[in-house]
């Protein structure tokens, strides 16, 4: 697909960012590049219309951006999968581990129910912690969860079969190693 090259080479590499030996992968100048926009968002919809999908959860912040416009795009509603205090209703929270230490997510106890089919969204799956943990805030509601959805798949760390440990499958537009 030349879509997914022209996509490919509009993300940005960074190197020793944040910190020396690590090779960040900025997405800034996807966003700002409305042809390869139009075709992450254009690949998303293909893959996920007609499959049922009522909410998509984004997971704080980059995965709001595209959750939000993809909703537009399918007719669904928008989830937010939200650090620590930030939601001002009774949340589900889960913890996860970093390299360093511990981080942790919450989403809306009443946001999803037992009827969502909830596609979750994020830019970039490393080693899978964070969207492990939002899969897990996802089925305390009850809700269903019919896949994981990134841009872009850092594959050499395994990120996919921790999703998998959480019974969720994996999507992503590019891969990396
Ligand atoms: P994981 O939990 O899979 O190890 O890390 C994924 C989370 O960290 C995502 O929310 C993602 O936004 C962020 N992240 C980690 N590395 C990168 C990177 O190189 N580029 C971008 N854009 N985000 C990253």
């Amino acid at each position: 697909d030349s879509r997914v090259s022209y996509i490919r080479n509009s993300v940005t590499k960074i190197a020793d960012y944040p910190k020396p030996g690590i090779i960040f992968r900025d997405i800034t100048s996807t966003l700002a590049d409305v042809r390869a926009l139009t075709y992450v968002l254009d690949i998303f919809s293909e893959r996920y219309q007609r499959s049922g999908i009522t909410q998509i959860a984004g997971i704080e912040a980059r995965g709001f951006i595209f959750a939000a416009a993809l909703a537009d795009r399918l007719q669904t509603g928008v989830t937010l999968i939200r650090k620590p205090g930030k939601l001002p209703r009774a949340v589900h929270q889960q913890s996860y581990s970093l390299e360093y230490g511990e981080d942790t997510l919450e989403l809306h106890r009443d946001a999803l129910g037992a009827t969502d089919k909830v596609l979750l969204i994020d830019d970039l799956l490393a080693t899978g912690g964070t969207m492990q943990a939002a899969a897990k805030l996802v089925s305390q509601c009850g809700a269903t969860i019919s896949e994981a959805a990134f841009l872009i798949e850092l594959s050499g760390l395994q990120g996919r079969q921790r999703i998998a440990q959480a019974g969720v499958s994996t999507y992503a537009i590019c891969e990396y190693d």
